[in-house]
């Protein structure tokens, strides 16, 4: 579904990405873990096409991104939640999700917004109050909800557990898992490895803009490398 091919990237002179390769599959949760800094955002960033690319190929849904700006991106069903959720803290979470939904007038933005305060029923509680008056936690809910009004079939997800509580981590990447029930195909990016691992089907490690390991998740999870740098096993 999504290929990406030597991938390059650089903020001025400085090369933060040299050369990634990934794939992910229709359906997958696919994470990507790493150390901060290690460029994880920067690859997202290039994938929603907010980020330049120097070298490389990314592909979706067999397209060729190069030429796609990023609001393109979206209407071909890729969309991102970033990191620090992004939500407009003075807007009404259904305002948020209306924003997410943008790209469409029909009569299916009701019913998106239906399914989203079914998945989420403390946003439905919380539609009329300004989503800078709601938790961590519920803020990130927020931020996925409103990607998912953009009916994507894939999701970018950036360090959704970040900053949450371990009750609110295990919530969201149980979130993650429905999405997949859902048909939403995933690619996650953690610094929280061990959690994304136990929930993706495969994963890759990053490490200063390389990807130096990829396999099934449970094969990372065992591996003893990864058990000592990033588990802390
Ligand atoms: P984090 O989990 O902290 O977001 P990350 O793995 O996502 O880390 P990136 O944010 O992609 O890493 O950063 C990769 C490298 O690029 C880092 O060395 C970072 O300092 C650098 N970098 C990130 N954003 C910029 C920017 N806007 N300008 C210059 N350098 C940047």
């Amino acid at each position: 579904m999504l290929t990406v091919e030597k991938l390059r990237s650089r903020y001025g002179r400085i090369e933060v990405l040299h050369g990634v390769d990934l794939e992910v599959n229709s359906g997958e949760i696919v994470t990507v873990v790493g150390a901060n800094g290690a460029g994880k955002t920067t690859l997202l960033k290039c994938l929603s096409g907010t980020q330049p690319v120097s070298d490389g190929q990314i592909s979706f849904r067999g397209e060729s991104f190069a030429a796609v700006p990023a609001h393109r991106r979206l209407q071909r069903g890729l969309a991102q939640s970033p990191e620090g959720r992004q939500i407009f803290t003075n807007l009404s979470v259904e305002e948020n999700l209306r924003l997410g939904a943008f790209l469409f007038t029909d009569e299916r933005v009701d019913q998106d917004m239906a399914e989203a305060f079914a998945m989420f029923p403390v946003l439905k509680e919380k539609r009329h109050l300004a989503a800078g008056g709601l938790s961590g936690g519920q803020q990130q809910m927020l931020a996925i909800a409103r990607a998912l009004m953009g009916r994507p079939s894939c999701l970018l997800l950036d360090e959704p557990s970040m900053g949450l509580a371990p009750l609110l981590v295990a919530q969201i990447f149980e979130v993650v898992q429905d999405l997949k029930r859902r048909g939403v195909t995933v690619l996650l990016v953690e610094q929280n490895a061990f959690g994304a691992l136990k929930i993706a089907d495969r994963g890759y490690v990053m490490e200063t803009g390389r990807i130096t390991m990829s396999g099934p998740a449970a094969e990372l999870i065992a591996d003893p490398r990864i058990r000592e740098a990033y588990l802390g096993l």
